[in-house]
C-alpha cells in the first residue's frame, strides 16, 4: 500500500513567546494526532524533565559527532547550547503517514525552510504585537526612547515573520492551540493535496 506522506509542521517564533507551553497544550490534547519530534540538546536537564521525553540530552562531543555525521535536519546554538532536530525520526515518521511537529527557535526554522520548502511554517507571535498600535501611540505618557525601542522590537518581530505561512498570536494558550490545529486541518484539505490523493487512487485502481 502506498501511504501518503505526513506533513512537517514547524512552530517557531521569538524567544519567550511561549512556544513550549503551546506545544505542551497541543500534545496534552487527546484529539491531536500528529507526532512530536523530540529534539537533542546539550543543555542541562531541568527539574521535572526526562531524557528521551523532553529532549535527548547529549554532551557537546556527542552532539558535534552527530553534526559531522549529518544527523540533523537543522541545529542551532541558543544561549550557549546546541539544539537540533534528528533527521531519522522525522523522515521515518512522515514516511509512515504521520504529521511531524517541530517546536524550534527561528534560526533552526530558517534551515528547515531551505530543506523542506513544502513544510508548514507557523509563527507564534507575542500578544503585544496585536496591540502594537496602542503600544506605539501609547497613552501619550511613554518617553520617545520607550516608543523607539518598541518600534525596533516590533520591526524585528515583523521581519522574522517573513519566512512563515501563518501567524498565530499567543494571547491565550487554548486559543493558540485551537488556531494551530485548524491550520493543520486546513493544510490537509488544500486542493493540491486532495487532488494528488485522488489521482493516486485512480492510478492504483487502474493497475
Ligand atoms: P529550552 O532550553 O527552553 O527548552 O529551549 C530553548 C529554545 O530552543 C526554545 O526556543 C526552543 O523552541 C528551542 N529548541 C528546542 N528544540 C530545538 C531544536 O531541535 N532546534 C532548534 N533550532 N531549536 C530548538
Amino acid at each position: 500500500m502506498n501511504i501518503e506522506k505526513g506533513l512537517l509542521i514547524v512552530l517557531s517564533g521569538p524567544s519567550g513567546v511561549g512556544k513550549g507551553t503551546v506545544r505542551k497544550s497541543i500534545f496534552d490534547d487527546p484529539s491531536t494526532d500528529f507526532k512530536y519530534s523530540i529534539s537533542m540538546t546539550t543543555r542541562n536537564m531541568r527539574q521535572g524533565e526526562t531524557d528521551g521525553v523532553d529532549y535527548f540530552f547529549k554532551s557537546r562531543e556527542e552532539f558535534e559527532a552527530l553534526i559531522a555525521d549529518d544527523q540533523f535536519i537543522e541545529y542551532a546554538e541558543y544561549v550557549g547550547n546546541y539544539y537540533g532536530t534528528p533527521v531519522q525520526y522525522v523522515r521515518d515518521t512522515m514516511d509512515n503517514g504521520y504529521d511531524v511537529f517541530l517546536e524550534i527557535e527561528v534560526e533552526g526554522a530558517k534551515q528547515v525552510r531551505k530543506k523542506f520548502p513544502e513544510a508548514l511554517f507557523i509563527f507564534l507571535a507575542p500578544p503585544s504585537l496585536e496591540h502594537l498600535k496602542e503600544r506605539l501611540v501609547g497613552r501619550g505618557t511613554e518617553s520617545d526612547e520607550i516608543i523607539k525601542n518598541r518600534i525596533l522590537e516590533a520591526r524585528k518581530e515583523v521581519e522574522m515573520m517573513n519566512l512563515y505561512d501563518y501567524v498565530v498570536v499567543n494571547d491565550e494558550v487554548d486559543l493558540a492551540k485551537a488556531r494551530i490545529q485548524s491550520i493543520v486541518e486546513a493544510e490537509h484539505l488544500k486542493r493540491e493535496r486532495v487532488e494528488a490523493r485522488y489521482r493516486k487512487m485512480i492510478l492504483e485502481a487502474k493497475k
